[in-house]
């Protein structure tokens, strides 16, 4: 059977072969398998000279400095990190985030919320954004940390992080970004964001999955509380011998990133063009998010009139998402969706579609047919 089309970049990335072959170099007996924290001998000397290429490269892309990089075992772990990290060494802190962050954020928000910590919870624009005055409007005195995405996952929009980092910067507020959509998409330099700190996961940028990175920003206001301990590793703040085949892995695919990203920007935008071109003739396709301040390569769009649960057993040969997540017997609608305004009845009717480095336009096009035909034929049955 043919596999079917991915269209599902934004839930995670294949490895890019060139990053795949790197990390087959730091496996084996003949390769680079020794502990970067081994300082007695070469096996040691080489696996850290690996670590701190690869530090260097993910840094870069961010136009950080690479003792301000962090390795963790991917986002997740980052957003953990940096939220209950700053936390835990303040004093009744107050804490700043958006109803459709990444269930990393939220939950970690949620969890920091039941042990008596406030939490402001911000509504969003329609487009998805959050706005720089919704942001000012929730500082208090005790405000400790901001925490939003840079991009949204489902929706593809990209909110303003430099009117909120200035901002912050200015009131000495602490700025986490959850940047996992945005590297690799577009230029993030965390000095010009004036961001605090900054969570990367390989697996969203052609890297492998369970490797990832905060950039904590080297300034004596911005401490964080370590949430694994043990040896004492990435100086004090994650313990853990370090993933050496990951680690490279990441730093190539965030090198490939850097170096392609102007090419890549251009190809997604081309693609997202064709794909919303072939849409076209449809009637009543309504576009979630930003039209303008956006990713190219994640498209948000609902279908009246048809389920998105019964869209994507039509579109079989497309591998698609839906935000939907099925709880027993209900389907509850995405909460960003809903975080954004979309009634219910079109929140079930919305599909993500995610383009990246190796969709071909060939692919695209099969897409469009595939869903014009197949929305058309399930409206003609109701
Ligand atoms: C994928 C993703 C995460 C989680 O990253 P993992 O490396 O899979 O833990 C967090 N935030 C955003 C915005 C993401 O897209």
């Amino acid at each position: 059977m043919k596999k079917p089309v991915y269209l599902d970049y934004a839930a995670t990335t294949p490895v890019d072969p060139a990053v795949a072959e790197d990390m087959m170099k730091y496996l084996t007996l003949d390769g680079v398998f020794g502990n970067p924290a081994s300082r007695s001998h070469g096996y040691g000397w080489q696996a850290e000279a690996a670590v701190e290429n690869a530090r260097r490269q993910v840094a870069d892309l961010i136009h950080a400095d690479p003792r301000e990089i962090v390795w963790t075992s991917g986002a997740t772990e980052s957003d953990n990190l940096a939220i209950k990290g700053v936390a835990e060494l303040r004093d009744n802190p107050h804490i700043v985030t958006s109803r459709i962050e990444h269930k990393a954020v939220i939950d970690t928000c949620k969890w920091l919320e039941q042990q008596g910590i406030e939490v402001t919870w911000l509504e969003p624009g329609v487009d998805g954004r959050v706005s720089v005055e919704s942001v000012e409007s929730a500082l208090r005195d005790n405000t400790a940390l901001v925490s939003l995405m840079m991009v949204n996952n489902e929706l593809g929009s990209l909110t303003d992080i430099r009117a909120i980092g200035r901002c912050l910067r200015k009131r000495g507020v602490l700025f986490h970004v959850d940047a996992a959509q945005a590297a690799g998409k577009l230029p993030v330099d965390v000095a010009d964001l004036e961001v605090d700190l900054l969570s990367l996961s390989a697996h969203k940028v052609y890297g492998p999955k369970g490797v990832g990175a905060l950039y904590v920003r080297r300034a004596s206001e911005v401490r964080i509380a370590a949430q694994m301990h043990g040896g004492g590793h990435e100086r004090g703040m994650r313990s853990g011998t370090l993933a050496t085949h990951q680690i490279v892995g990441m730093g190539r695919a965030f090198e490939l990133a850097r170096t392609g990203l102007d090419a890549e920007i251009s190809k997604l935008e081309q693609m997202r063009a064709a794909f919303l071109d072939g849409l076209e003739g449809l009637d009543g396709v309504h576009f979630n998010g930003s039209r303008e301040h956006r990713v190219p390569g994640i498209v948000n769009l609902s279908f009246e009139g048809v389920e998105a649960e019964s869209l994507m057993l039509g579109l079989r040969n497309l591998a698609v998402s839906s935000g939907s997540a099925c709880a027993s017997a209900t389907v509850e609608p995405s909460y960003v969706l809903r975080g954004i305004g979309v009634s219910d009845e079109l929140a079930h009717r919305a599909l993500r579609f995610s383009f990246g480095r190796f969709t071909t336009e060939e692919e695209v096009a099969f897409a469009c047919s595939q869903i014009v035909e197949v929305v058309e034929r399930l409206r003609s049955v109701r």
